[in-house]
């Protein structure tokens, strides 16, 4: 298996602009791509190629300033680009048969699905990516921040001697940056803790044609999060504790099945391009430090909320106006 190391570069449009064409094509489209850049590497991490295209869009076809000033890629550029469908299917196959992508954090390979999806192209061949960023920081000091690509090049003493954001560059330096990590024994452990997971799925996905939610809280009622089922055997489980909502519209509830024991359901709830929400939803075992770690976050919001309700004192008019629900921080149990 070859591995190919990503970036992409895209434009923006102004925020009426950008709503006005997403509404128009139903999906998400927050930026459209404008150059690919890659770099692909053998098994054993030898540089054996790299492509670089830059492509024509076709929805925000005016280049932004501020992308112009960072990728150095002008109008002009832009005008005699490559259009999306046919710089896709050239970098298709320049992929070749067997690959994995190694992108720097989460956001490219999104960014080309949503892309596929608005030119309706076919975006199944993206699903294997590795965020070498994740890699990088559990194989150096485990922090949980993003850190920039400048940031592991310098960890490493590479030298920055190309211009940064032109995607190949950014590509080529990824790749650097992966030759020094053992990106092997990164994704193996990826995979095992994808392999954890008894479900996988999206609900209300608006981007992908459901139907989305118009709140959170009716997100939460439905039925596939209120009452779920067991991945393994479809008997419903039995929730064991409260849900816990974390920042950023994170939730975990502790669930038990008789026959597979205790579940975690995990969700982050997301806003679709129209405003309403879809949740991506994982049903996973639950093991001991998991357990432990969310009964405690539980306690911890519940002392929370209680601290906070005491001292608030609103005028009186306000006070009146917002006599229910207010304070509806921690969702209450069933
Ligand atoms: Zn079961």
């Amino acid at each position: 298996m070859n591995y190919i190391s990503l970036d992409l570069e895209w434009n923006q449009a102004y925020a009426q602009k950008a709503l006005a064409v997403q509404k128009r094509l139903e999906c998400r489209l927050r930026g459209e791509v404008i150059q690919i850049g890659a770099v692909k590497l053998d098994e054993d991490l030898n540089l054996i190629g790299s492509y670089r295209i830059t492509v024509k869009p076709k929805f925000f076809k005016v280049i932004q300033r501020y992308v112009m000033r960072l990728t150095g890629i002008d109008q002009t550029m832009l005008d005699h680009g490559t259009p999306l469908p046919e710089a896709i299917e050239r970098f298709h196959r320049w992929c070749g048969e067997d690959f994995a992508f190694l992108t720097w954090g989460p956001d490219d390979i999104p960014m080309l699905e949503d892309n596929l999806r608005a030119h309706r192209l076919d975006g199944s061949w993206l699903h294997r990516v590795y965020d070498l960023q994740l890699i990088f920081n559990r194989q150096t000091d485990g922090s949980k921040n993003q850190r920039s690509l400048e940031y592991a090049m310098e960890h490493f003493g590479i030298e920055q001697n190309l211009p940064a954001h032109d995607a190949l560059n950014d590509a080529y330096f990824t790749a650097l940056v992966a030759q020094r990590l053992d990106v092997a024994a990164g994704i193996a452990q990826y995979d095992e803790r994808r392999g954890d997971n008894l479900l996988t799925t999206v609900i209300g996905d608006a981007d992908g044609g459901e139907k989305g939610f118009s709140t959170p809280e009716l997100l939460l009622a439905d039925e596939r999060v209120a009452t779920p089922t067991c991945p393994l055997c479809s008997a419903p489980l039995t929730p064991l504790d409260n849900l816990l909502h974390s920042k950023g519209q994170r939730y975990t509830r502790l669930f038990s099945c008789k026959e597979h024991g205790k579940l975690f359901l995990r969700m982050h709830l997301l806003r679709n391009f129209n405003e309403t929400w879809r949740a991506k939803y994982v049903i996973l075992p639950a093991d001991e430090a998991g357990e432990k770690d969310y009964r405690k976050r539980l306690q911890d919001s519940a002392v929370a909320t209680t601290r906070r309700r005491r001292p608030r004192r609103k005028p009186r008019q306000a006070q009146e106006a917002s006599t229910q629900g207010s304070d509806a921080a921690t969702p209450s149990p069933q």
